[in-house]
């Protein structure tokens, strides 16, 4: 192996070690810059999203509504470019009502950092909006009862990318069996509704998993596939650096 090569496995290893824990700075504009430049209210579509997240929150559609503290219905910008969505609320999400706070939302908004973005740029929700006890798979019938929700949602945002975080969300978005290490590290499209242009969704490991398997293969495979989203979006990918 040549020493370019082994500076080049060196270069990846470190940046992959920033990007989960934080040490990356955004290539061009300052972080505030790009917020105004994506962050363009909307006051129309906030009004919108208020509305969901009161039906989502009196909703007993199914059986997880009599088992929940709080009902999730998903925070963020309602202008972003883009939307996570996420399988389901855990124990802290269910105590606080928010999207992704517990272990598995940190890692979350350590990946939204490494990305040069805020966790305010962004719309985080989830396939269900109430918590599965202790944090089982959600059913089919759930999801059925539920997905009109996130539909909702989407239509309304209607953003440049949805990156669906692990197996439950890609399938769901997807109409689709196969399996996450299938899905992941390429774009597929989700079709919000007739007349709708598709939107671009990528795949990835979710947090949680990530958290259960952190390994540096891993750990780079989730990198990758947000490299991809920025550049598809546009963004400077960020670089190594101390902010
Ligand atoms: N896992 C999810 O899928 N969603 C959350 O909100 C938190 C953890």
């Amino acid at each position: 192996m040549v020493d370019a090569d082994i500076k080049k496995i060196i270069r990846q290893h470190l940046e992959m070690d920033d990007f989960f824990t934080g040490g990356f700075i955004p290539k061009g504009h300052p972080p505030s810059q790009q917020q105004s430049e994506t962050n363009k209210p909307n006051d129309n579509v906030n009004v919108e999203l208020e509305k969901i997240a009161d039906e989502v929150r009196q909703c007993r559609q199914c059986d997880l509504a009599a088992m929940r503290t709080n009902a999730v219905p998903g925070e963020g910008n309602a202008n972003a470019s883009i939307v996570f969505v996420g399988e389901g609320p855990g124990a802290d999400e269910d105590a606080q009502g928010k999207p992704f706070v517990g272990r598995a939302g940190k890692l979350l908004d350590r990946i939204i950092d490494a990305c040069g973005l805020k966790r305010t740029d962004v719309f985080i929700c989830n396939v269900l909006k109430c918590r599965p006890p202790d944090n089982r798979d959600p059913s089919a019938e759930e999801i059925i009862s539920c997905l009109p929700y996130l539909q909702w949602q989407l239509e309304l945002i209607n953003p440049q990318i949805i990156v669906a975080l692990g197996a439950h969300a890609a399938r769901t978005l997807l109409n689709t069996n196969k399996s996450i290490g299938q899905l992941r590290g390429q774009f597929h499209e989700y079709y919000p509704g007739l007349g709708r242009p598709p939107i671009k969704l990528m795949a990835t490991y979710h947090t949680a998993y990530l958290l259960r398997n952190y390994s540096q293969e891993n750990r780079k495979r989730v990198w990758e596939d947000m490299k991809k989203v920025l550049a598809e979006l546009g963004l400077p990918i960020p670089q190594r650096g101390r902010r």
